[in-house]
């Protein structure tokens, strides 16, 4: 497996592997790799001949008062984990190789982003997009994986891929969860055993709402009442937003219909935000 840290190796490296024909993957991910971005590896892998697993901490995406500088690393052992989940490369840049002194240019996306995760974190998704486009820039890859974990990330990603003519496959991954239904993340070790048990209602209150949905419950109203009511009474939980929405523009429903709808949630569990959320009236 190759470790690459400047821009231009990963340029060069990535030019040579389309030149002779082979269909790239790229795996966007902040390090500390557990079990959901394997997975994610591994789809890339079915999709492509080459995968390369970007391990960037994204200073651009973090808020002032977020944990750009607490959030967790180890590349050592995410190195360990990409070799054996057979990753084909990973490009591990310095912050300084990525945002050069006196970097200028942002990529943003209007709308979409202000809502949900955006009004909570209202710079986040323009770093977000900005990362992704210079690492699909980086990388030149056929084909990218995303999460359905980060569900906002993604409509974003899509809608940046498609504005900007990226010719770029984006492949969307299922949730890897714990036993108790807790959506993997890293920010998972900031919580303490009573965290840990509250950090599983959150996917709970999903699969409440969906059953309540599955016996005609309709009305979204009475469906959020449902569902942060399982947070009532919690000890150090606060609910940011629990929210019914249009799978692609992110406009609020009022009343659930035969069309799929994106069920989501941030809750604050501890000193830790958590995001889960489900897509129901999936077609297959
Ligand atoms: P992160 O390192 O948190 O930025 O995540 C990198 C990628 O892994 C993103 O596309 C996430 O959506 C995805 N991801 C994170 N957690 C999970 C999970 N539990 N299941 C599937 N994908 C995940």
């Amino acid at each position: 497996m190759e470790i690459i840290h400047s821009v231009p190796e990963m340029q060069k490296l990535s030019e040579e592997l389309r030149l002779s024909g082979k269909r790239i993957a790229v795996v966007p991910t902040m390090g500390f790799l557990h079990e959901g971005h394997l997975s994610l590896i591994r789809i890339a892998k079915r999709s492509a001949d080459f995968v390369i697993t970007t391990i960037f901490v994204n200073p651009a995406q973090f808020g002032p008062k977020e944990d750009f500088d607490k959030y967790p690393r180890d590349i050592e052992r995410d190195i360990k984990l990409c070799e054996l989940t057979g990753s084909d490369a990973i490009f591990s840049p310095a912050v300084s190789e990525i945002y050069a002194r006196n970097y200028l240019t942002y990529v943003e996306v209007e709308k979409i982003t202000e809502k949900l995760e955006g009004m909570s974190r209202p710079t986040h998704f323009r770093g977000v997009t900005t990362v992704a486009a210079k690492l699909f820039n980086i990388t030149k890859p056929h084909v990218a994986v995303f999460g359905q974990k980060d569900a906002q990330q993604i409509v974003v990603i899509k809608k940046m891929t498609k504005d900007l003519n990226f010719d770029i496959l984006i492949i969307v991954a299922p949730t890897v969860r714990e036993p108790d239904g807790l959506a993997m993340s890293t920010r998972n070790v900031y919580l303490n055993t009573e965290d840990r048990k509250n950090a599983s209602l959150l996917y709970k209150s999903l699969k409440l709402a969906e059953e309540k949905i599955s016996k005609g419950e309709r009305s979204v109203e009475n469906l959020k009442k449902e569902m942060l009511g399982l947070f009532e009474n919690k000890q150090n939980v606060t609910v940011d937003y629990i929210s019914f929405t249009d799978l692609e523009t992110l406009d609020e429903i009022e009343n659930v219909t035969d069309t799929e709808i994106l069920i989501s949630l941030a809750v604050k569990v501890g000193t830790t935000r958590l995001i889960d959320n489900i897509i129901i009236g999936k077609k297959e």
